[in-house]
């Protein structure tokens, strides 16, 4: 869990850590009044705060609604965390916060129609259109990760489908091409060592060193990113497509090799109008997100 101290520019003043081992709700809670207490200056009142949480959550009340990381249902975080706090505190999806944090500060300011995916262990999404970050009816807008692209050959997502964005083009997805390849690639040191050591960067790494089984798991990677990058071009035309989390890091390896297959599985949208670039704000995007959430009342793109 990630604290932090910010100002109306978007700037991180203060920072501080806790790590959650414990998922009993009042456990969490109390971690977070810690994590605050360790940013909360001397000299500064805060006047509000913003918390992006895995999960649905409905930002009208701030109840965790599902939170499968967490095994929550129905947790009225928002409300506790008030009562602790004393000042008024704003819950939204993790991503979604990223990606208001990310248009309003980060890559995506002065667009109109962006798009956040992080790459990360799983792919967390939101989507703005037209200026306004869409969140739907019951605030689930921007599972981008959960639309499936592969729903017969595909590798089993956390979620119980086949084949979601997730499965194939997170970090996590990376790996599973890597270890799908293996049995092609007898004398590959990529997997020689223990599974659980394999990491997406040193695939990453080994295919821009060339190293065949490296190559061929990158390839594949790079197909099934490009097959939903198309797919949410298809939704929403964005202007511009961030992609942030620890693959993303690949800058222009991934940026140069992702573009034409973007082109090529993207039909009946005009092609090469997208921008995909990487994100600006890493890690920090769903904490500066959450700032510009709370100090605008509610989770919204809208100045
Ligand atoms: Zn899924």
């Amino acid at each position: 869990m990630l604290a932090a101290l910010v100002d109306e520019s978007g700037a991180i003043r203060e920072r501080g850590e806790q790590d959650i081992v414990d998922h009993d709700p009042d456990v969490v809670t109390g971690l977070i009044e810690k994590a605050v207490d360790e940013v909360r200056s001397k000299h500064v009142e805060i006047a509000s705060i913003g918390l992006g949480s895995p999960g649905n959550i409905d930002p009208a009340t701030g109840v965790v609604e599902y939170s499968p990381n967490f095994n929550w249902r129905n947790v009225p975080l928002g409300q506790k965390l008030h009562e602790r706090l004393g000042v008024p505190v704003l819950i939204g999806n993790d991503a979604r916060c990223a990606t208001l944090g990310e248009y309003t500060f980060g890559t995506g300011a002065g667009t109109q129609d962006f798009v956040l995916l992080t790459l990360g262990t799983g792919i967390g999404g939101g989507i703005v259109a037209g200026g306004t970050l869409i969140l739907g009816q019951s605030a689930g807008a921007g599972e981008i990760g959960h639309h499936q692209i592969r729903a017969t050959d595909g590798f089993i997502c956390g979620c119980g489908k086949t084949g979601c964005f997730e499965a194939q083009a997170s970090g996590t997805g990376l790996i599973r091409h890597a270890l799908a390849l293996a049995h092609s690639f007898p004398r590959s040191t990529l997997v020689s060592g223990k599974p659980e050591k394999l990491g997406s960067k040193s695939i990453r790494r080994a295919a821009e060193a060339g190293d065949p089984h490296g190559l061929a798991a990158w390839t594949r990677y790079i197909d099934d990113l490009a097959r939903g990058i198309a797919n949410v071009i298809a939704f929403v035309n964005p202007q511009m497509i961030a992609l942030g989390g620890g693959v993303a890091s690949a800058g222009t390896f991934m940026l140069d090799a992702l573009g034409p297959k973007v082109d090529e599985y993207t039909t009946m949208v005009p092609r090469g109008k997208t921008k995909i670039v990487t994100a600006t704000l890493g890690n920090d995007a769903g904490a500066i997100g959450a700032a510009t959430m709370a100090r605008r009342g509610g989770l919204t793109a809208k100045a």
